[in-house]
């Protein structure tokens, strides 16, 4: 299976080393204006993947004129229509899965196994939003004593769409898919380490029957191209996923021009097990919610909570699960855990071992890099435990395969300890006691609470965090409110009374 895998990526990797990747505006491969490019080079084996366009202002400018300009027949498209082209995407997408899969792989260091249902996720995703193309307008109606009142919806506009360089391919379609449902035409900046499916899921877009215009992508890097688009006067609203300190940015740059923002933002999300859970259960959610996606995932686990009296053995078999990872080339279907995105985010996860160890912690398993994968950004699972709630490993989001665990006594103490960080975006709570699932939930800091389960995604749920985790929610009928405006429309159903200024004068 590695073979087959290894096989379509020589069949895909010389046109993208021969061709580059382009800036993707109007329906036409376009360089930057400037000509400049930047390399893009794999973390699996730090070989040179392709070179990509270098978007600076000029070339954001141009891609949201050609949105702005598109908006204006697309939001006008019979509504079937609009919902077949995006049902059509979503069959390109299953038809290219495979594809997909391993250009994802390849680019970001992210196990083909996960990679495989992320393509088919990113398909969901539009099938879901077209599915709702038709209802999507409808309001409310609010009768009034002498006038009908009734509110529609409708697309706000060209949309900024800004994704991070974690399973790129899936997120982008989870913004992209509501936007062209609600009739928004899109400017789309991809995360400047994992470009690739970026470009291939756009021409995917047009050969199934986009309409030129309603979707580009355009290049390059944050504090230059990605500003720029937060601050374009023709992008009305920017949907951001990505770091809580570019959260912050972003909605500062967006700020002069008034832009509605969305950010999902970082995590460091607890997992809170009780002594009367299945413990057996709660340990493949542990080790599943820390551990896959290499734990560079938003919702992953990265405190473990654990009561005192099942805390010896518990810690016994998770250090033994971890040490049984198998760490290694993502393009390998045995592989669970692949390289860090990039040397710096290797360094930065490495950096958290010796963070670990001066804060006082135990280090059980792991630190440091495999010593059989000399090239690429393999760092190797790391497990802590007597972890405590002010420790840095504690507070602060690593975004790797590593994990810290913590003792508490109370139910009281672990609601403590999970809401003492910053960030509040999920948790995962395990207990038989359904009055005490209950009460955690509700007192627990964070956006999406998972009782008994690891992250299960359903598309019409919110999916959000609060505190530094975001601002807003993604999903079903919040995924409309955000790309549409209500429009309240009053109506008078008689001669009522209008006051008559000026009348006996
Ligand atoms: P990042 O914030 O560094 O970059 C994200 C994107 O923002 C990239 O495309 C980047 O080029 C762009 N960018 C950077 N500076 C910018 C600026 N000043 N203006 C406009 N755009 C700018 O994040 P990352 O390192 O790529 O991704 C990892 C982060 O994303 C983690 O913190 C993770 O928790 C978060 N994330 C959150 C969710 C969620 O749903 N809450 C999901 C996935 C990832």
């Amino acid at each position: 299976m590695l073979d087959t895998n290894l096989e379509i990526l020589n069949q895909l990797l010389p046109s993208l080393k021969k061709n580059g990747i382009q800036n993707f505006i109007e329906g036409e491969r376009t360089a930057a204006i400037s000509g400049d490019t930047f390399d893009v080079h794999s973390p699996v084996d730090s070989e040179f993947i392709t070179k990509v366009a270098l978007s600076g202002k000029e070339d954001v400018d141009q891609a949201a004129n050609v949105a702005q300009k598109a908006f204006e027949s697309w939001k006008k498209m019979p509504h079937q229509e609009r919902r077949n082209i995006l049902y059509a995407i979503a069959a390109k997408i299953e038809e290219h899965a495979e594809n997909i899969a391993v250009l994802e792989s390849y680019d970001t260091g992210q196990p083909i196994r996960f990679m495989k249902k992320a393509a088919i996720r990113g398909a969901a995703n539009f099938r879901y939003f077209a599915d709702k193309v038709i209802d999507a307008p409808n309001g409310l109606s609010t009768p009034d004593t002498h006038h009908i009142n009734y509110t529609i919806r409708q697309p706000i506009g060209p949309i900024g769409v800004i994704t991070p360089w974690n399973t790129p391919f899936m997120l982008s379609t989870w913004k992209i898919a509501p936007a062209l449902a609600s009739g928004c035409t899109v400017v789309h900046k991809p995360a400047e380490f994992s470009p690739i499916t970026a470009d291939y899921l756009v021409k995917l877009a047009h050969e199934a029957g986009l309409p030129k215009g309603v979707w580009n992508v355009i290049h390059g890097f944050g504090e230059t191209a990605g500003k720029s688009l937060t601050e374009h006067e023709a992008i009305k609203a920017v949907a951001f996923i990505g770091e809580t300190t570019t959260g912050s940015l972003i909605m500062k740059q967006g700020a002069t021009t008034l832009k509605r923002v969305h950010l999902e933002l970082g995590g460091q999300n607890p997992i809170i097990v009780f002594d009367d859970a299945n413990l057996d259960r709660a340990l493949d959610t542990a080790v599943f919610m820390k551990y896959s996606l290499n734990g560079e995932r938003c919702t992953s686990s990265s405190r473990l909570l654990l009561q005192k009296k099942v805390y010896d053995e518990f810690v016994k078999k998770l250090s033994q699960r971890v040490k049984n990872i198998k760490v290694g080339n993502p393009l390998d279907p045995v592989t669970e855990v692949g390289p860090m995105i990039h040397p710096t985010h290797q360094e930065k996860v490495l950096r958290y071992g010796a963070i670990g160890e001066e804060d006082g912690a135990t280090l059980v398993v792991g630190g440091g890099t495999p010593d059989q994968l000399k090239k690429g950004c393999y760092v190797n699972p790391t497990l802590f435990i007597d972890g405590a709630q002010n420790m840095r490993i504690a507070q602060e989001e690593v975004f790797g395969p590593f994990l810290t665990v913590i003792p508490f006594e109370t139910e009281e103490e672990a609601i403590t300890i999970a809401n003492s960080v910053r960030y509040g975006l999920t948790a995962y709570i395990w207990t038989k006691d359904v009055g005490r699932a209950h009460r955690v939930a509700q007192e627990v800091e964070a956006g999406m609470v998972w009782v008994n389960s690891q992250n299960v995604r359903h598309l019409p749920a919110p999916f959000g965090g609060v505190k530094y985790s975001g601002i807003g929610r993604d999903g079903g009928e919040y995924s409309f409110d955000f790309y549409m405006e209500t429009k309240n429309i009053s109506v008078a159903l008689g001669d009522h009374l209008i006051p008559q200024l000026g009348k006996n004068q």
